[in-house]
């Protein structure tokens, strides 16, 4: 394991992939996929509920509002997901069409429109009349909102997802150690070594994808981890039917200035099943507000406190009338930031360390071909796309 020089022989593994999250997992399967000798380490276990991926289910949107270059990224990453499913066996991704409801000129509606228009993307515009008669949950909506229909955004399982893609990076010939912590990485000049608690290993090149944890080996990273709270809720007493029609959303809350995202019903065995995951049956969070800054992620406070859930619950009161507005369900997770809330995804200031992550909220629906932006980082290869608005050295000048 431990190496004195660096000859052919002296390498543990070509590559070593920190972190087996949602973008780690699929950075070793795309390494592996390309016949490149992988070593990964995760902490704990790939699907952990521990850092940025848990809750069980994720928005995709194909019309992102947060940037048009993401558009191709997401197809790339829709196309690596259905590989997965395949692979595993089961459903991963379900194509629910999404709705963003907002004023015209809030950065929802401009900038699902602009990634639409940049795109070509099949999107419908609705005013308030049509938004009410098709989506009669979302009957309430501000004066001058106005809808615009995603056909192709849906819903992710990230548990499942994470553990086909680490089990597609083992298929391939990645060598997978969970509970294994990385300590530190050593980078220098001919390789990088790789302290774990118990060992040393010697690559020639480290991804680190270690979430909200990434600074800990990239130090000079922007990224501020934050915690934040998702809650589920239930229909009223006789509502249930309602929750049929309620697919993926980001919209404005009425009265108040803020927005809240979700889904309804997930079909656990696609479209017109009733059966729902995990017993709930609409999760709604509201917008990132900032006050939870860990900056130890080890740290964090995971017990949800009385009074905590009082601001979600008055949006829900506002927005859906027909859900109980208490939450059914309620847990912590860790999202991480950038200044310009996109990721950062690309080789470091040091040349022998990709970094892939930075996730500000939104990247699970991406993670699959983020974790191939790394691979082709980490060898070499052109981007798929113009990946150059998420380079990590932007912030360093
Ligand atoms: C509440 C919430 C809602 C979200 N909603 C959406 C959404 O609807 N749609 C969307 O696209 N995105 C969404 N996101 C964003 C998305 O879920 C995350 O961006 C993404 O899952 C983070 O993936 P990651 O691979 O960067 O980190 P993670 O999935 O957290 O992976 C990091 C992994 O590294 C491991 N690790 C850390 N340190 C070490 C170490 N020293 N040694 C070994 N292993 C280590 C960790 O255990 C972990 O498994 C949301 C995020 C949150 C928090």
């Amino acid at each position: 394991m431990s190496t004195t020089s660096d000859d052919q022989s002296s390498f543990d593994a070509e590559v070593a992939v920190i972190g087996l999250g949602a973008v780690g997992s699929s950075a070793a399967w795309r390494l592996a996929a390309r016949g490149v000798d992988v070593i990964g380490f995760e902490q704990f276990e790939p699907g952990n509920a521990w850092g940025g991926s848990t809750g069980r289910t994720r928005l995709f949107r194909v019309a992102c509002l947060e940037h048009p270059g993401l558009t191709p990224i997401a197809r790339r990453a829709r196309d690596l997901w259905r590989e997965l499913e395949a692979s595993a066996g089961q459903a991963l991704f379900f194509e629910t069409g999404g709705l963003m409801i907002g004023p015209s000129d809030s950065h929802i509606i401009e900038g699902t429109l602009a990634a639409a228009e940049a795109h070509d993307l099949p999107v419908e515009r609705l005013d308030a009349d049509e938004i009410a008669s098709r989506f009669p949950a979302h009957a309430r909506t501000n004066p001058g909102d106005v809808g615009v229909w995603d056909p192709e955004a849906g819903i992710l399982r990230p548990e499942a997802a994470i553990i086909a893609a680490a089990d597609a990076a083992r298929a391939a010939g990645a060598r997978i150690l969970t509970g294994t912590r990385v300590v530190a990485i050593e980078p220098d000049a001919n390789g990088v070594t790789v302290l774990t608690e118990v060992a040393k290993y010697r690559v020639r090149r480290v991804a680190v994808t270690s979430g909200p944890w990434i600074t800990r080996f990239v130090p000079e990273l922007p990224l501020t981890p934050h915690r934040v709270i998702m809650t589920w809720f239930r229909p009223r007493e006789g509502h249930d039917a309602d929750l049929d029609v309620l697919p993926v959303f980001i919209r404005s809350v009425p009265g108040h200035d803020t927005w809240i995202w979700g889904h309804g019903v997930v079909p656990a065995s696609g479209p017109g099943s009733k059966e729902g995951f995990g017993g709930f049956d609409a999760k709604v969070g509201p917008e990132f507000d900032g006050p939870f800054v860990a900056d130890d992620p080890d740290a964090i406070d995971r017990v949800v406190h009385p009074g905590e859930t009082d601001g979600i619950r008055d949006l829900v009161a506002a927005t859906f009338p027909d859900l109980e507005p208490e939450p059914s369900g309620v847990t912590t997770c860790i999202m991480t930031h950038t200044p310009d809330q996109l990721f950062v995804v690309g080789v470091t200031d040091h040349p022998r360390v990709v970094v892939g992550g930075g996730c500000s909220g939104h990247s699970f629906k991406h993670a699959s071909a983020l974790g191939e932006l790394v691979a082709q980082s980490v060898v070499g290869e052109e981007h798929f796309t113009d990946a150059a608005f998420l380079d990590p050295r932007r912030f360093s000048g």
